[in-house]
């Protein structure tokens, strides 16, 4: 669908999306394309430019050769720049919203209200945070000086669950620390991402300082790992994608930052509060259930389960499923055939294996792509059920007797990513929130967070830690400059 005038423009929910690359301040375009379907309706939206080594080749030498020019203008005159582009953002926050709904599918209402704000505070945030950045002296046998030093092209790989997000997320952070870019948007959603290249254009972004190279993980994703000019690569996605760009990296020694799946616990303890422990499970579908964080196994003391079981049945009755772009829905569609297969592979082989749906348990009337809300009991800790991430609107319930029972079970998968903790008590919580192995632990709370703390994942939930200066030790090489003071002849 082209808008006429124009044979690499298609107009998405009303908005013209570029469906070619944007490599050195221009869009350029490949000889083969991919097709973008939206899930709500099976509508095809675009053919998409699709990549190959050599226009990813193109896009990482535009990002070497702008890299001095950028790192040279230090945090306050980028700091302008990222400035313009989160203005930029919010101006079309509308459009963004609609686009990215109809690409994969998640909620107008979040899209339009939360996510698109949150892309544009992704830039502007980490702008302040690099022209705030305090210098570290460490004074010892010498004067220790830490600064962030510019690296170099960063490659950024992001999935299709929240596509804008997570991709300024890494943009924000890596351009903060005077990293140049080339962000491979996921193939499922695209069309964001086309749109952010385009608001770095409004914004007077230098021509190579953000690239975006559209295409498969195969074909564009896997020579954009391979190259030697990387400095950095940062990937959100799957735990199986991670250890093949993980073995890429390794052969330039390029430091890696991987944020993964989860099977994350969320355990509800006997004096919990219930009614608030109730929405917050029920909350656990939205987008239906395609979101990293999700507390997918559901870990009840044994003298509360039936009494949480009713209140969270009446929660999930009040969550609307149907068409996201409807500003009531609360859960839309899964993304694709595939993914929709995937989810209920595992639901009918739990359900093979001998589970219970106690909500649930199959797809959902309303359309072809629709899966209802499922929670699975008589569940055995070794099944696939507990131990993958299934990404849909699938929990699995399970109970306890002691903390200790609570904790062994919250422990018992591969994965790290998040754990939620529901109690009255602030040292249960303290406790509980020690052992339990993840990178964020929410106590009476979810998904809220700061872009200050810390994010990531233990385990196969990932490597490293992103978000406030943690970002900059990852994007930027942190150099120590060590003087010696007037009172001492040397130092050793
Ligand atoms: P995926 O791993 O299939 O794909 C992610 C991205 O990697 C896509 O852009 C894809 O094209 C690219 N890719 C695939 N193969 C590649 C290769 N060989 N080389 C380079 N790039 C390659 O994941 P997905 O299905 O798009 O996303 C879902 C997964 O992402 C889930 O596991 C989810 O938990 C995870 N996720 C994690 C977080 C987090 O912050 N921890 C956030 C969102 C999603």
């Amino acid at each position: 669908m082209s808008t006429g005038s124009d044979p690499h423009t298609v107009e998405v929910a009303g908005v013209p999306v570029d469906t070619r690359h944007w490599i050195d301040g221009a869009r350029v375009e490949s000889g083969e394309t991919f097709a973008v379907e939206s899930p709500i309706d099976g509508a095809h939206l675009a053919e998409v430019s699709s990549a190959g080594a050599d226009e990813v080749d193109a896009a990482v030498d535009a990002a070497r050769r702008a890299f001095p020019a950028w790192a040279e203008l230090g945090p306050e005159g980028r700091g302008e720049y990222l400035d313009r582009l989160a203005r930029a953002i919010r101006e079309h926050n509308d459009e963004l919203a609609a686009v990215e709904t109809t690409d994969n599918g998640s909620l107008l209402i979040g899209n339009r209200k939360n996510v698109m704000a949150r892309g544009a505070l992704n830039i502007s945030h980490f702008a302040d945070l690099a022209r705030n950045l305090p210098t570290e002296v460490i004074e010892g046998s010498v004067r220790n000086e830490v600064v962030y030093q510019p690296s170099g092209v960063a490659a950024l790989i992001t999935p299709w669950n929240a596509p804008f997000m997570l991709s300024t997320w890494k943009v924000g952070p890596a351009l903060a620390a005077g990293s140049t870019v080339v962000l491979k948007p996921p193939e499922w959603a695209p069309l964001t991402c086309s749109l952010l290249a385009d608001l770095s254009a409004e914004a007077g972004l230098p021509p190579g300082v953000l690239n975006v190279v559209q295409g498969t993980g195969s074909r564009a994703g896997q020579p954009l790992v391979d190259h030697p000019d990387l400095a950095r690569i940062s990937f959100t996605g799957s735990t199986d994608t991670a250890r093949v760009i993980g073995r890429s990296a390794a052969r330039s020694l390029t430091p890696v930052s991987f944020e993964l799946g989860g099977k994350s616990p969320f355990i509800v303890c006997d004096d919990a509060d219930l009614d608030s422990a109730a929405r917050t499970i029920a909350h656990q579908f939205i987008n239906a259930g395609q979101v990293c964080l999700a507390g997918t196994r559901i870990l009840v003391h044994r003298s509360v389960a039936d009494d949480l079981l009713g209140r969270v049945t009446a929660a999930v009755d009040h969550l609307p499923v149907g068409d996201p772009r409807d500003l009531a829905t609360r859960i839309g569609p899964l993304i694709t055939r595939r993914q929709f297969d995937r989810v209920s592979g595992f639901v009918d082989r739990a359900r093979e294996q001998g589970a219970r749906p106690l909500i649930g348990g199959g797809p959902h009337p309303a359309g072809e792509l629709y899966y209802s809300p499922t929670i699975l009991t008589d569940v055995d800790q070794s099944w696939e059920i507990v131990q993958r991430e299934v990404f849909g609107p699938v929990l699995v319930w399970q109970t306890w007797e002691s903390d200790t029972e609570a904790v062994e079970l919250a422990n018992d998968t591969h994965y790290g990513l998040a754990a939620m903790i529901y109690t009255s008590d602030p040292d249960r919580a303290d406790r509980l929130a020690r052992r339990v192995v993840a990178g964020t632990v929410w106590v009476n709370c979810f998904f809220v967070r700061d872009l200050d703390a810390p994010f990531g994942g233990a385990r196969d939930s990932g490597i490293g830690r992103e978000g406030g200066r943690w970002s900059f030790d990852f994007y930027a090489d942190v150099k120590n400059i060590a003087t010696r003071r007037d009172d001492q002849e040397r130092s050793t």
